[in-house]
């Protein structure tokens, strides 16, 4: 793709270096899209050569730099093979091969705004709302986050980002026969598109006991499959599977501190096929604390691209300190292309070891002497962590060991600095 023609759908729509809009370089090696104006010599291109001429960004330059391994493009062979071999750009063919277009190295003007191999991926994106209908949908953490993804796709088809909320109170068969028509209806755009991102949120009550799932106000289903079946019709399975599937259970954690409601979930995330579920263990769960947590989510996971991996879900949780208080995370994963597919679970505790030795709660109140905050907490042998009620004359003690197969997860580096100023 020459510089200049840029397609939409194969391409970003915002510069990922300042995310501004209106970027007329468009990568040829990847999806990442730049304004002309971060560099310098771009305007003494003259207009007959800019058809002809492949554009390379920063990011894809240096990811080549640095790769050992040879390429199949005659672009990417053009490349210098160097970490921190100077930024060329742009390049032109000659005779089968490509060359530098520019005889000097060119001149970037801006900095990073967000990490340097990021992306502003404006590729499709659909949010499935299902909200218990006695739960507000203003603020609400589904409408939040649509929201917060909506300025990147102001240029952008409507089809490319789309928000569609699913209130339901199924207290008769012909009440959950009316939501299958809505909800196959809703999701009916997806069956005729491209692989889109598919996010969805359930937001209900699950029973405090059981862990199933409200279907209406007071009607909580008698399994966590029942509940699925009806809240999730055939058709609209089939549609989930084929794209990029996520699912975000926003209700008290007994959904998943009960073990039949637990595998349930798990079953379902299988068959289903989705790819990222999460859900919450605090026993009285409140979605607005949640809310930091996922806009930093549709931030870096959605927008900037980055890998689902641990690094940077730590850098997330790192954010999201209200949640960590409030609850424990658990991620679900399941991707149907593996060989043998199977749900991975992993549980992520907020720890701190006066408060929150291990990831364990404190209770407030010390049970021997009945005073409130008392304890205070060491490491001792092994990691395991005593909590010793300090009141005069009380010998209450508890201790905390560490979990098995636990990796504590780095704090991402970086600091706020405060300096005074006249
Ligand atoms: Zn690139
Ligand atoms: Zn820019
Ligand atoms: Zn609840
Ligand atoms: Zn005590």
């Amino acid at each position: 793709m020459a510089v200049f023609s840029m397609h939409k759908g194969t391409h970003d729509s915002f510069c990922y270096l300042c995310q501004n809009g209106g970027c007329a370089l468009a990568c040829d090696l990847c999806p990442r899209v730049l304004c002309s104006e971060h560099i310098e010599q771009f305007k003494t291109i003259p207009a007959q050569d800019r058809a002809s001429v492949r554009f390379v960004c920063p990011a894809c330059h240096v990811i080549i730099g640095r790769s050992r391994t040879s390429s199949t493009s005659s672009l990417r062979d053009a490349i210098q093979r160097a970490p921190g071999a100077p930024y060329r750009a742009f390049y032109i063919e000659v005779n089968k091969k490509f060359t530098p277009y520019f005889a000097n190295p060119v001149n970037l003007t801006t900095e990073y705004h967000i990490s340097q191999s990021a992306r502003v991926n404006t590729s499709p994106i659909f949010i499935l709302h299902l909200r218990l209908e006695c739960l507000e949908e203003e603020g609400s953490v589904a409408s939040v986050f649509f929201h917060a993804l909506k300025p990147y796709f102001a240029n952008e088809d409507t089809i490319h980002l789309h928000y569609a909320d699913v209130p339901f109170n199924l207290n008769t068969d012909s009440d959950a026969e009316k939501h299958r028509r809505l909800i196959t209806t809703v999701v009916e755009p997806l069956s005729h598109q491209g692989k889109a991102r598919v996010l969805v949120f359930v937001y209900t009550h699950s029973h405090d006991v059981h862990g199933t799932l409200y279907y209406g106000t007071n009607l909580a289903s008698q399994t966590v499959d029942n509940w699925f079946d009806v809240l999730f019709p055939p058709d609209v399975r089939d549609v989930l599977r084929v794209h990029d599937t996520s699912l975000f259970m926003l209700c008290c954690g007994a959904l998943v501190n009960t073990t039949q409601s637990y595998q349930a979930l798990k079953g379902n995330c299988a068959t289903l096929q989705i790819r990222r579920l999460i859900a919450f263990e605090a026993s009285h769960f409140q979605a607005a604390l949640t809310v930091s947590f996922f806009l930093g989510y549709a931030q870096k996971f959605l927008i900037e691209n980055v890998t689902f991996a641990d690094m940077h879900l730590a850098d997330l949780l790192w954010q999201s300190l209200s949640l960590g208080r409030h609850s424990r995370v658990l991620l679900m994963q399941y991707n149907p292309e593996d060989p043998s597919p199977r749900v991975a679970v992993s549980e992520y505790r907020w720890i701190h070891k006066g408060v929150r030795p291990w990831g364990y709660r404190l209770p407030i109140q010390c049970p021997s002497c009945h005073g409130l905050f008392t304890f205070k907490n060491k490491e001792e042998l092994r990691g395991a962590i005593v909590s010793r009620c300090k009141t005069r004359d009380c010998t209450y003690s508890q201790t905390f060991n560490r979990p098995d197969d636990t990796v504590v997860l780095k704090r991402p580096e970086g600091a706020w600095m405060k300096l005074g100023r006249e």
